[in-house]
């Protein structure tokens, strides 16, 4: 039987030498363990271009984890955020920041528009109070791409804080502290870095970080007290996911032998082809318009013949090896397929032929395009 595929927002595909890394017990103070959190927060900060004038904070936990903490520790108790919301990830910060007691507003789209820059813009005028801003680079809901660069120029513009959840697109698209001025953005190690599940982490612009002393609300997601730590002896501050941060290290090896963000977004682009135009072809219908979809996940909709069943056609992907994920959408039924993880173009092709297959199968009859 072929390779079992996780066509999903993650956990993801792993590499072979990612999983073998994590072979070795590490103690928490052997100094080649020391040596080795400090080379991933260093390759971290290189992706990003941060320089000397951002840190990388690691955190233990998925990329909720991180993005938790860095609503907290980055809104003070005093400040405001303002949330962009397009998707469940968006919501979801305002959700946190609900339950943390902290000042938030949200501007709305669809789930399948972007965030629209004017009407941020008038919003950042309109009110005063908004200290921050926080966006959601790929909506992984959809797979919807918002324009970071130019909503980083809005925020900047009028003097505002900018935090990034970019769990799902961090290593596959650009995002450069040259070109997007950012205190913080937020990402995990189980996404395009193709690492294993268990670290999120925070990069952070040293300057903005000084002045976040005392405001996280929970003790193990402070991340100003998470990086003193690490300043200080280069420790976690509580058990490290010792295995986990091997993997991701060599998940960072991986990563830099395809090409960086050039490479692995490149290879990425030709996965979604694949899958969006082979889709397509067989007459299933895109959730997103090209223009707006980014290289990630796709989302199809749910075909309309009512011999299609979504547990049925799930199950019988799961049999053949390929995993997809259910839709996530409030307002229609679909399903989506990643693009993401150790999967390449011949994987692709097989998913869209399995597809076929499948729904051939279930006799779900589909109006396949003629051109
Ligand atoms: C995956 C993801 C998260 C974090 O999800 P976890 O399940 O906590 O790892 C947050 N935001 C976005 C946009 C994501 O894609």
């Amino acid at each position: 039987m072929s390779k079992r595929l996780l066509l999903t927002p993650g956990p993801l595909t792993t590499a072979d030498a990612t999983r073998a890394a994590m072979q070795r017990d590490w103690g928490s103070r052997d100094t080649d363990f020391i040596a080795l959190t400090a080379r991933v927060r260093e390759r971290l900060v290189a992706i990003c271009h941060g320089g000397d004038d951002y840190s990388c904070i690691p955190l233990q936990g998925s990329g909720t984890f991180a993005v938790e903490a860095m609503l907290g520790t980055f809104v003070g108790p005093t400040d405001k955020l303002l949330v962009l919301e397009n998707g469940a990830y968006g919501r979801r910060a305002s959700a946190i920041c609900r339950r943390m007691s902290r000042a938030h507003v949200a501007l709305s789209w669809d789930e399948d528009t972007p965030v629209d820059t004017d009407q941020l813009s008038d919003a950042l005028a309109a009110d005063p109070s908004i200290t921050h801003v926080l966006a959601v680079h790929v909506e992984t809901t959809s797979g919807l791409l918002n324009p970071i660069t130019k909503i980083g120029a809005a925020v900047a513009a009028t003097g505002r804080h900018l935090l990034i959840d970019a769990m799902s697109a961090f290593g596959a698209l650009p995002l450069s502290a040259t070109e997007v001025e950012f205190d913080a953005v937020a990402a995990s190690a189980n996404k395009c870095i193709e690492g294993v599940p268990g670290i999120g982490f925070v990069i952070a612009r040293n300057e903005a970080l000084e002045t976040t002393a005392g405001h996280s609300p929970a003790t193990v997601l402070d991340l100003y007290e998470q990086w003193r730590g690490f300043e200080a002896n280069g420790q976690w501050r509580f058990t490290p996911p010792t295995h986990v941060l091997a993997a991701f290290d060599a998940a960072l090896d991986g990563f830099e032998a395809e090409g960086g963000v050039a490479g692995r977004g490149g290879r990425y682009r030709q996965n979604c082809r694949i899958l969006t135009q082979g889709l397509t072809a067989l007459g299933l219908k895109l959730y997103l318009e090209p223009e707006v979809q980014a290289p990630i996940i796709v989302t199809v909709h749910q075909p309309t013949d009512p011999n299609f069943d979504f547990d049925k056609f799930y199950d019988s992907l799961g049999a053949q090896g390929l995993v997809i994920y259910p839709g996530k959408l409030t307002k229609v039924d679909s399903f989506r397929i990643g693009c993401i993880g150790q999967v390449f173009a011949d994987d692709m092709a097989r998913v869209v032929t399995a597809v076929g297959e499948t729904l051939a199968e279930m006799g779900v009859r589909l109006s396949p395009e003629t051109s």
